[in-house]
């Protein structure tokens, strides 16, 4: 049965259920209300539901032991109406197919928030890096290019860095792409280091949206950001870079946590103390004893909360104990459906994840353009390139947002949809 049908047949509760324990079905479901509030037909719904191509790839690869263990890899591509499909590589062990269709989904949506020429793409390879050397981790992203490079390429669908996935896993996989098609490709993928065609800016571009997104959002509730206090959850690319920049920026930073528990301090944590000492994954807390978990900390009291891990953390369990009146999702996919409503209904104001994340996006497509150009731009260009697009995207949205009496996730979905829909119909394929 297709999912609408089985939406339908659903109660409303069972609905909201539903939708929050799957993130390809909720991305559907918010894809349909955004297009029918456009006005658009079924068939444009029936063409954006799921990705146009999906491959799933095996990959043998040899391990320092002299086994060879085989991983599982998927390269999704959601809409290439607009241009170029574009979207990370994620490692993580719990990748599965319906996530990186849904992750890809969501790469079309931002690319339309944002108003850049492409649609989304997503890749994802089930495996734990952290359990992995350093050339297993090098063998491993050969592979996958090799896997995938029949449907990638700088003007195909370009890859970037995501959960677990690092400048230098870019820099390997460039470098294979460029072996197989025998030229140097520097704009096949973004997230680069500086030397092989990186933008400046780029490590930090998410978080750098990120603040843009709560300097927008305390406007809007009336909140001063100097003192204003901010829980991250996740202090990995994201979140370590958000609580630098939003401490320099004035605002104090109360809680931050990463995969093994959370620290936290209503006086506000040592940022820079923390910074030194966070591993590569992102991990610092095993270094303290005082140590909370993160579900204490997504309820404890601030202004501002930002889920900068993974998916489906406040849910319907917790969105009623959440005490910010700001949350920025910079992860993907971190509130359930159901939790959205009732944070909506508690008048909290949600920066949605295809918003507030979108810098990541927009400085990969700033890199891509530098590499495609050969001319190359200072970080303070970047910055304030970058400025202008979330700035411009957040009031957009919220103009959205007030003038369809929606929540910001529908307003989002609605801008962010508008651009694949209208391209997919001039090119007469709906
Ligand atoms: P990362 O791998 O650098 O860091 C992830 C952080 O989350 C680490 O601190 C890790 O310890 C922590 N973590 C992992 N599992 C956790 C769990 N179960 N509970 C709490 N913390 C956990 O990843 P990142 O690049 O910072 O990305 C974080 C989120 O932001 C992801 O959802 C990602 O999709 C999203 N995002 C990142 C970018 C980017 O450019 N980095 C862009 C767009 C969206």
């Amino acid at each position: 049965m297709s999912t609408t049908k089985v939406l339908e047949k659903l109660s409303e509760e069972q609905k909201l259920e539903k939708e929050s324990l799957n993130l390809f079905f909720s991305t559907q479901t918010v894809i349909k209300k955004a297009l029918d509030k456009l006005g658009y037909s079924n068939e444009v719904f029936e063409l954006l539901k799921e990705p146009i191509r999906m491959l799933t790839v095996r990959i043998p690869v040899k391990m320092d032991d002299g086994s060879v263990k085989v991983f599982t890899g998927f390269r999704s591509q959601h809409n290439d109406a607009v241009g170029p499909t574009k979207g990370g590589v994620r490692f993580h062990a719990e990748v599965n197919e319906e996530e990186v269709k849904a992750l890809s989904m969501w790469m079309s949506l931002k690319c339309g928030i944002a108003n850049l020429p492409y649609g989304g793409g997503k890749g994802g390879i089930i495996c734990d890096p952290r359990e992995m050397s350093f050339g297993e981790l090098e063998r491993l992203s050969r592979g996958y290019v090799r896997a995938i490079s029949q449907i990638v390429g700088p003007t195909k669908d370009i890859p970037a860095p995501d959960v677990y996935t690092n400048s230098q896993i870019m820099a390997w996989m460039m470098d294979e792409y460029s072996r197989l098609r025998e030229f140097d490709s520097p704009g096949f993928i973004t997230g680069k280091p500086i030397v092989l065609g990186g933008s400046q800016g780029r490590e930090t571009a998410t978080a750098r949206g990120v603040t843009i997104c709560i300097e927008e959002a305390v406007k809007k509730k009336g909140i001063v950001l100097q003192g204003a206090q901010i829980v991250i959850q996740g202090f990995g690319n994201a979140g370590s870079f958000l609580a630098k920049f939003i401490h320099d920026a004035g605002a104090k930073v109360i809680g931050i946590s990463d995969a093994h528990g959370a620290l936290y301090n209503p006086e506000g944590l040592d940022i820079d103390f923390l910074l030194e000492r966070r591993d590569s994954f992102g991990t610092v807390t095993n270094l303290f004893t005082n140590v909370i978990t993160n579900q204490e900390l997504l309820e404890k009291e601030c202004d501002i909360l930002v889920p900068a891990a993974v998916s489906n953390q406040i849910t319907a369990k917790n969105a009623h104990r959440i005490k910010a009146s700001i949350v920025v999702e910079a992860a993907n996919g971190p509130t359930t459906l159901e939790a959205t409503k009732i944070l909506d209904k508690r008048g909290v104001l949600l920066v949605p994840d295809i918003l507030a994340s979108a810098g990541g996006v927009t400085v990969s497509y700033f890199e891509w353009v530098q590499n495609n150009q050969g001319y190359y731009w200072s970080e303070e260009e970047v910055d304030e390139k970058l400025r202008k697009v979330m700035v411009e995207s957040f009031e957009t949205i919220y103009q959205t947002s007030q003038a369809h009496q929606v929540d910001m996730r529908l307003a989002a979905y609605m801008v962010g949809i508008k651009k694949p829909a209208e391209a997919s119909r001039l090119r007469g394929w709906v």
